[in-house]
This record gives C-alpha cells, structure tokens and sequence, in this order.
C-alpha cells in the first residue's frame, strides 16, 4: 500500500465514535490524529495542518460552531475543509451548521459508506482501500 501523506483530524468528546471513525479512516490508508474537546482540536489544527477536519458540534468548552468558526477566520486554516459529523439536523439545526462554514454534514449515528464518501470527496483517493470490519 502506497503511504499517504493525507492526514484527518478527529474532534469528537465520544470515545465509541471516535473509535470507530478513527479505525476506518486509519484502515483507509489516512494518517489519522484524534483530539477530544475543541481547544486541543484547534491546537491540533495549528500544529499539525490537516488534509481535512471531522468535527463533531456537541463537545465539552468549545463547542464545533465556535471550533468552526476559529477555524474559518485563521487565514492559515480557513482552506481546510470541515466536515459536520453531528445528530444536530435532528433538532432542525444542519442549515445553521452549513451556514457556520462547514464543507460538508455528515449525521449521527454515523453511516460508514456515508462518512467515507463525504471524505473522499475532499480528499484523493488512496490505492488498496481497506475497510475494516465494523466491531
Ligand atoms: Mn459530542
């Protein structure tokens, strides 16, 4: 498998869904960097520039909205793009998510072919796709 220099940071408080987005991204091929709340995510995204961003929008201090919207007006980060990963359309709230700046939605609970081709869609293909079983 060719190595990837694509890498994907993760800003997501649940650690079921952080497992299963991070192992199949990582089985993807990606380079996959995880952070819990929206503080180290931003930190994450200044230190490490990011191919792409999966953010969650409920997160603990910062939440996804105020993560966006830090992102959006860093001239350095701004190009990045973010996708959505959020249960908020069930309270009526994805237009107010894509008007915040995001690139893309992606709903909770989170649908592998879903996820995988909204982040395709950001970023090149990766020979020799793996996915790994869902446990
Ligand atoms: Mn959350």
């Amino acid at each position: 498998m060719e190595v990837s220099t694509q890498s994907i940071l993760i800003i997501e408080d649940n650690a079921t869904n952080m497992r299963l987005v991070h192992d199949l991204l990582k089985g993807c091929g990606y380079a996959v960097l995880q952070a819990t709340d929206g503080t180290l995510g931003l930190q994450m995204a200044q230190e490490h520039r990011p191919s792409l961003i999966l953010l969650d929008i409920a997160l603990p201090g910062l939440n996804g909205l105020d993560v966006i919207r830090r992102l959006k007006k860093d001239e350095d980060l701004r190009s990045i793009p973010v996708i959505a990963v959020t249960a908020c359309a069930m309270n009526g709230d994805e237009e107010t998510c894509m008007r915040s700046g995001f690139d893309a939605y992606v709903s909770k609970p989170i649908s592998i072919p879903d996820l995988l081709e909204t982040v395709k869609r950001f970023l090149a293909p990766i020979e020799n796709v793996f996915v790994p079983p869902v446990r």
